[in-house]
Order: structure tokens, then C-alpha cells, then sequence
């Protein structure tokens, strides 16, 4: 398995030790605008993966390198400064997109390549790169609220002292201020989250649901705030995305990929089975009105921001 990725800042770099300590890789080919921070994060990523598994790592300055690449995962461009919101990255980001794209595909075997963006705002530029690249969406893939639905349910995990692992609760919709979480399809172990509340005498009323919400909207500004950017979370996020794509494992994940054509194209996160073809099928959870209502504004958020390009 040869992955590439395009892209070695803090994202790039996390990412490929992430994708590197699964050991899935045999080789993994990095390539950045500054070819300085792609060759020095090589060698340090060289050096680790002694201590783990045989891979050939190497930094490149041309796109002709990543040939034969199985998976590119493109995690280049400007990141959020304090206060920044992702969407203000938007017009940087779609030229950055729009450079990158073009020779990628230039490079990859289009039947067959997997295109994974990491690039906010996260939503538009899946829609751009696979406009751009021609792919079919299905292997077109955003990490979308993967990392959105992780931070809740960490947050989750702690409050009903219960592990992430038995815990099904989905962040859907924009990767962004809008994103939304779907409370009425939240289940721990199978059993619907209100009657496990019920039966461990836990209290989840509205006011500790919102904070929640809050909290899981802000983890990204407050993780800037304090370190600069983020990038172990995201890390952790594409190496699972690249572990079910590689191990066919049809797992549900709530990654962004474009549905439907034309005017009416949208990608955003829903909860989809992901396979070694990319993504297999689309789920739609159960929700209430108000939920619904939510949902349809984050995806008019979004059609709004690709419209501006
Ligand atoms: P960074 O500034 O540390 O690194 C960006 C890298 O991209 C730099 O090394 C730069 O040289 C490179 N680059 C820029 N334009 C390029 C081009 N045209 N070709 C090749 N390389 C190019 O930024 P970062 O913190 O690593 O963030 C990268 C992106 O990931 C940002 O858009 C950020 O918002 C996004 N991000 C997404 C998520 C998510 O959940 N999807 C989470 C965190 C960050």
C-alpha cells in the first residue's frame, strides 16, 4: 500500500505518523510546497519508524513521485489563526485545492485512486477536488465530523463514565459552525441514550446537552487558542479513515462525500459505510423536527460557501 501525502505542516506531519504507526503502509511518499519541512519530516518519521515497521518514507519534490500511490490524502493549505473561523480560509484554500488536485491526477490511477482532504473548509473543498479531479464521489472523502463526533463522544465517555468504544452518537452536517448533533439517534451499547440515562441514574438534562454542544463546536478554537493548531485529534481521525479503507472494514463513519448532481451537489458528513472502494452507502439516522431543520441549514451553509467560489 503506497500512500501519499500532499501537504506537511502540522496536519501533514501528524498525519503521516498516525497513518505510519498503523503499519498498513508499506510506503508513504510526502510532498509540500516547502520541500525543506518535507525532507526534514521524513528523516524524523524515518528514524521512528525503526522502532516500529519497515517503511520506505521518503519526501519528494515532484508530483511524478507519488505514481502508484493507492490512497493520497491532501492535507495542505491555511490553517484557522485565533479567531478565524474555518470558513474564512475558503478562497485560499480553493486555490490551494485547485493547484494541488490537477497534479494528483496527473500522477494516480484515476480507476482506482481514494482522494482523502483534510483542506477547510472542509465540506467545500471535498466538492471542489472531486469536481476537479472527476473522480467518482465515493472516492472523494473528507474526514468530515469524524473528529466533530470523536470529541463528543469523548465528552460523552466521560460524563456517563462508560467507554467511548459502546458509544454511537453522531456529529452531522457542516465540518464547521453549523455542524449539528443528532441527540435523538444517540444510543450506548444499543440502548437509546435517554433509557441508558435512565437505568444508570444519570442526569443528561437540556442544560448539560447544550453545554455539550457548545463545547464540542468550540474544541477546535480552544485547541488553537492554546497550542497554536490541531492536529493530533485529525491525525488520529485520517489513520482511521485510512485502517477501514485499506482493511475493507464497511464500518459506519460520518465522513463528507458529494451527493446528488448538479446545482442541487452537496457534500457534508453523514453517517456512510466506508470500504476499499470508499464509500459504499449513505445512512440517514433517525431525527426530530427541530434536528431535521438543522441538518437542511448547515447544507444550505455550505452550498452557500461553494457558491462563492
Ligand atoms: P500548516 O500551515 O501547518 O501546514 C500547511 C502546509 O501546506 C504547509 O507546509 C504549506 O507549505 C503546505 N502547502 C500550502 N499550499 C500548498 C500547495 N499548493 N502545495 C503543496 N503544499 C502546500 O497548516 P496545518 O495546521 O497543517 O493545517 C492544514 C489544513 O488542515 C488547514 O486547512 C486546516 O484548517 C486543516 N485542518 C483540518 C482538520 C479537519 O478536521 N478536517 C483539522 C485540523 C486542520
Amino acid at each position: 500500500m503506497k500512500i501519499s501525502i500532499i501537504g506537511i505542516g502540522s496536519v501533514g506531519s501528524a498525519v503521516a505518523t498516525a497513518v505510519a504507526n498503523t503499519g498498513l503502509a508499506h510506503e508513504i511518499v510526502l510532498f509540500d510546497r516547502d520541500g525543506i519541512r518535507a525532507r526534514a519530516a521524513a528523516e524524523d518519521l524515518g528514524h521512528a519508524a525503526a522502532f516500529s515497521y519497515d517503511i520506505k518514507i521518503t519526501a519528494v519534490n515532484t508530483y511524478r513521485a507519488i505514481r502508484g500511490s493507492d490512497i493520497v490524502i491532501i492535507a495542505a493549505g491555511a490553517n484557522q489563526k485565533p479567531g478565524q473561523t474555518r470558513t474564512d480560509l475558503l478562497h485560499a484554500n480553493a486555490a490551494v485545492i485547485s493547484d494541488i488536485v490537477p497534479r494528483v491526477m496527473a500522477n494516480v490511477d484515476s480507476k482506482t485512486v481514494r482522494l482523502i482532504i483534510v483542506t477547510n473548509p472542509l465540506d467545500v473543498m471535498v466538492m471542489l477536488a472531486q469536481r476537479i479531479s472527476k473522480l467518482p464521489p465515493s472516492r472523494v472523502i473528507g474526514t468530515g465530523t469524524m473528529l466533530d463526533s470523536a470529541r463528543l463522544r469523548t465528552i460523552l465517555s466521560r460524563q456517563l463514565s462508560v467507554s467511548t468504544q459502546s458509544i454511537n452518537a453522531y456529529v452531522l452536517g457542516e465540518h464547521g459552525d453549523s455542524s449539528m448533533i443528532v441527540w435523538s439517534s444517540a444510543c450506548v451499547g444499543g440502548i437509546d441514550l435517554g433509557a441508558f440515562c435512565r437505568q444508570t441514574k444519570i442526569s443528561l438534562p437540556q442544560t448539560t446537552r447544550r453545554t455539550i454542544e457548545h463545547r464540542v463546536h468550540n474544541a477546535a478554537y480552544e485547541i488553537i487558542q492554546g497550542r497554536g493548531a490541531t492536529w493530533d485529534g485529525i491525525a488520529g481521525a485520517v489513520a482511521d479513515l485510512v485502517r477501514c479503507i485499506v482493511n475493507d472494514e464497511r464500518r459506519i463513519l460520518t465522513v463528507s462525500t458529494v451527493d446528488g448532481v448538479g446545482t442541487k451537489s452537496l457534500a457534508m458528513s453523514l453517517p456512510r459505510i466506508v470500504g476499499a472502494s470508499g464509500v459504499v452507502a449513505t445512512l440517514m439516522p433517525r431525527m426530530d423536527a427541530p434536528e431535521s431543520a438543522s441538518l437542511r441549514r448547515s447544507a444550505r451553509i455550505i452550498r452557500r460557501n461553494f457558491d462563492l467560489l
